[in-house]
């Protein structure tokens, strides 16, 4: 028998036995799988985020309001553009290294106007203590713990569809978010409107680049990054958009709960089981931290099937569809999963896509 083998961008053509001597030998592709090379036919100004020059508005201009969250890198306000009355939203940024905000507000320029990205209206700086701070539209958002509640089936598929675009719309620019979460998904129920926010932790993406695992949030962390995998890319992502899609049906939130990181390999273990995660660790020959080993090794866990997370409260947000999207995107390895744009095109959400009337290979 003889089969067609792609090494990297060739096809060559050799027997079963020549193949299985091959993929033994050959080391694995450490690129991403879809739009690996968009940065590198971009100009530098694109990607080249420490060479860029913000261009600091007048800080006079707004009205600072009431306080609407906070997180690790930032105080975020209500406030009022006085130019044109317009309510808007003021995040203030906590002290980080320059580059970091140049980041920021680079790649927020680079997606402005995509679907569902948070759009940078303006930056500035206070005048007295110096901080910067990014304008954005405002959105009239609900706390995701009491939104998701009062979710149907169709509300998921319809948000989560949302999501992909900007992701797909994102990835396809060549730039990871890296800190997907419901806190960072911002919605307005009452219109249907959904934003991804906080591009704080976001990076372009480059081939072979090895990137730091000391990003997202630990319940969205992916394997990759509690295993110390570096070479990590848009896949990341979907593996967050997974754990999002688990806790919205299952209304179990999060959907796994670490402790603190090693714990929450534990978590993932508990459910995809320990074959997979040792066939995972030797393709990519990584290795367990020494703090999470004992725990593992204590006992083996086998694989669960999603369908034991349903329960009386949960069942109407289930469906067949849903959890084999769900296999697609809790996978270990980083390369089975689904990326944005073959999620959007998972039969879940048919439904969506029929009442948007967008045929579904060319939907953004
Ligand atoms: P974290 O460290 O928690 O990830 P952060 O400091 O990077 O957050 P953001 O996530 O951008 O900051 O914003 C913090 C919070 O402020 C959000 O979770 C949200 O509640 C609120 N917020 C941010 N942007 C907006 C917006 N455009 N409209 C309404 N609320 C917003
Ligand atoms: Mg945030």
């Amino acid at each position: 028998m003889f089969c067609m083998v792609r090494i990297f961008d060739k096809l060559i053509l050799c027997s079963g036995n020549q193949a299985r001597r091959f993929f033994a030998t050959v080391p694995i592709e450490k690129r991403a799988h879809a739009y690996a090379g968009v940065n590198t036919h971009k100009p530098k100004e694109y990607w080249d985020y420490e060479a860029h020059v913000v261009n600091w508005g007048r800080f006079e201009e707004y009205k600072v309001g009431e306080k609407l969250g906070s997180g690790k890198y930032s105080e975020v306000f209500e406030a009022i553009n006085t130019r044109n009355n317009e309510k808007c939203v003021i995040k203030f940024l906590k002290p980080v290294k320059k580059k970091r905000i140049k980041r920021e507000v680079k790649i927020l320029e680079n997606l402005q106007g995509g679907p569902n990205i948070i759009s940078l209206l303006d930056m500035v700086k206070d005048p007295v203590s110096r901080i910067p701070a990014l304008i954005f539209e405002f959105v009239n958002n609900t706390y995701f713990k009491t939104l998701y509640q009062e979710f149907s089936d169709y509300d998921i598929r319809f948000y989560l569809y949302e999501l992909l675009k900007a992701l797909n719309y994102s990835h396809q620019m060549g730039i990871m978010h890296r800190d997907v979460k419901p806190a960072n998904v911002m919605i307005d129920h009452e219109n249907r409107k959904l934003r991804l926010a906080d591009w704080g932790l976001a990076e372009f993406y480059h081939p072979y680049m090895a990137y730091n695992v000391r990003v997202a949030s630990r319940y969205f962390k992916g394997p990759e990054l509690l295993l110390d995998y570096k070479m990590y890319d848009y896949s990341l992502d979907m593996w967050s958009v997974g754990c999002i899609l688990a806790q919205m049906i299952f209304m179990k939130t999060p959907f796994f709960h670490g402790l603190n990181n090693s714990d929450q390999l534990l978590q993932i273990v508990k459910v995809l089981g320990t074959d997979d995660l040792n066939s995972y660790l030797k393709k990519y020959q990584l290795h367990i931290k020494s703090i999470s080993r004992n725990d593992l090794k204590r006992q083996p866990h086998v694989r669960k099937k999603l369908e034991k997370f349903v329960n009386n409260q949960n069942q109407h947000l289930v469906s067949l569809e849903a959890l084999e999207l769900l296999n697609r995107l809790l996978c270990y390895d980083h390369q089975e999963r689904l990326t944005a744009r073959e999620a959007m095109d998972h039969a879940y959400f048919y439904p969506v896509v029929k009442e948007q009337d967008i045929p579904s290979s060319t939907a953004m």
